[in-house]
């Protein structure tokens, strides 16, 4: 059986070019027993480019036992790297507890393979999965198993490590009492984003806003301990809001060809009807996605670059003859551990945007404006979601913690056993016929 993206439409390895290992012992078997490179894989949400085996590369997708069970140590949970993170957060409930990070939007994505891109939510303290993160069993490139936990030299690679490490087997995760915050849901015009989106972020437990471009309107959940009031200055009604939805629904179906408006990508814009205050765990609030065939992007830029990146890319977005089919989506995390994070440095603000497919299984003609938008963030201080989208062409000069990263694969992965081409070129690290002919990057 070939093995395919998530959504079943790109071929991610061909036939005999996958196993599915169901040991640890395979996996160094594999590794101690073959030369051949190798690819660990998850649910395979990433963007296909970075996850495709290329000829000669051997994907590895793992069924490990106790795979979604774990073990529950106090209010810590160890789970095997290729758990769901829908199990994730099932088990801790189970305990009466949940993961010390706010949930991404979907959770079929693996333990693993969340943390290798730096999967994230919302929220200043909690936002990234990886902040809950407080021990990885990887086996690295040599075979070798290490426990790294957050005081080990190592540990910033690992947490991020766009699998170019090695494969890892198991993660501990930290959990806490699961609360109810409130979360209170309001309509604003659109310039109150660059006025106040920070402070939102700063004053709140987790904030995130839909940004209606063509409507010029900004939709925000501030989910909150009780004490967050919505400034008076910024309130809308959610009537205004449902007809905002309807049209951007009714232009989103037109684009794709869903005459019917039964598609998943045209109910992605539902939980927007109706949208009134509430109060719930953080999953409950913000696990709402619906997985579309999509282009999905996201650009983190600093915190106090949001006013400058709001304007700019107003600019960019209205003079664009390509409409984006879903509002621009802010959320602000950080900081965060792992050299690569785009928020290692200091709180950010990542922005979305999202093109979904045509019904029959094209990508609209979005792709060069998602070009246009890196090249204007990337000028604002920006970096890439690595599991999205991106241009490893289009990337700022290296610079953040790469060259710790690059160390980091010399030591973990010196035979470069978990290449990725386009990692590696975003990274600026020489590939595996480099390092065998004696050239490997000690950058
Ligand atoms: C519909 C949709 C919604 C999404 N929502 C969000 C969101 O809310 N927030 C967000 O931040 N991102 C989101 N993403 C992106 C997604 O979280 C990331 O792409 C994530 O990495 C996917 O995890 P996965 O299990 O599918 O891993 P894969 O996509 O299979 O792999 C991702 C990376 O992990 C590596 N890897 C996988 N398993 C292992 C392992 N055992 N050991 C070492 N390396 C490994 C792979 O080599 C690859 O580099 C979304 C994507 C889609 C398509």
């Amino acid at each position: 059986m070939t093995l395919t993206n998530w959504n079943g439409n790109v071929t991610i390895a061909a036939e005999d070019a996958w196993t599915s290992v169901t040991s640890v012992d395979q996996i160094e078997a594999l590794l101690a027993g073959t030369k051949v490179p190798l690819r660990a894989l998850g649910s395979r949400f990433t963007y296909p480019m970075q996850l495709r085996c290329p000829d000669g590369t051997h994907g590895i997708v793992l069924d490990l036992p106790g795979r979604g069970v774990g073990e529950v140590r106090g209010d810590r949970l160890l789970v095997t790297g290729d758990t769901l993170l829908t199990d994730v957060w099932r088990v801790f409930a189970d305990h009466g507890l949940e993961p010390a990070a706010c949930p991404p939007v979907i959770t079929r994505q693996t333990v693993a393979g969340a943390l290798a891109t730096g999967t994230h939510a919302q929220g200043l303290a909690g936002g990234t999965f990886s902040d809950a993160v407080t021990g990885i069993d990887l086996v690295d490139g040599t075979g070798t198993r290490h426990w790294l936990t957050p005081d080990d030299d190592g540990f910033d690679a690992a947490v991020l490590n766009l699998g170019c490490l090695g494969v890892v087997v198991a993660v501990e995760l930290q959990g806490r009492p699961r609360t109810d915050v409130d979360c209170t849901r309001f309509t604003a015009p659109a310039d109150a984003l660059p006025e106040h989106y920070a402070t939102w972020s700063r004053d709140s437990v987790a904030a995130k806003s839909w940004w209606f471009t063509e409507h010029d309107v900004a939709h925000t959940w501030v989910a909150h301990d009780g004490s967050w009031a919505r400034p008076a200055s910024v309130c809308g009604d959610s009537g205004d809001l449902d007809r905002v939805v309807a049209r951007t629904r009714s232009q989103l179906m037109t684009d794709i060809g869903d005459g019917g408006g039964q598609t998943p990508a045209a109910r992605t814009l539902e939980k927007f009807l109706a949208a009134t205050d509430t109060r719930g765990t953080l999953q409950e609030i913000f696990h709402n996605g619906i997985p579309a065939p999509q282009l999905n992007m996201e650009i983190a830029v600093p915190l106090d670059a949001v006013p400058a990146a709001y304007a700019r890319l107003n600019e960019l977005l209205r003079s664009s003859a390509t409409k984006l089919h879903y509002p621009v989506i802010l959320r602000s995390t950080g900081p965060a551990r792992g050299h690569l994070s785009p928020a290692h440095n200091g709180p950010v603000t990542y922005f979305g945007f999202v093109a979904y497919m045509t019904t029959d299984g094209h990508l609209t003609t979005a792709r060069p404006l998602f070009d246009d938008i890196q090249r204007l963030l990337h000028t604002l201080g920006g970096w890439p979601h690595w599991g999205k989208y991106l241009s490893p062409d289009l990337l700022p000069a290296p610079t953040n913690g790469f060259a710790e990263f690059r160390t980091a694969v010399d030591r973990f992965d010196p035979d470069r056993r978990f290449a990725n081409d386009t990692f590696y070129q975003a990274l600026g690290l020489s590939d595996r016929a480099a390092v065998v002919s004696g050239g490997r990057h000690n950058g």
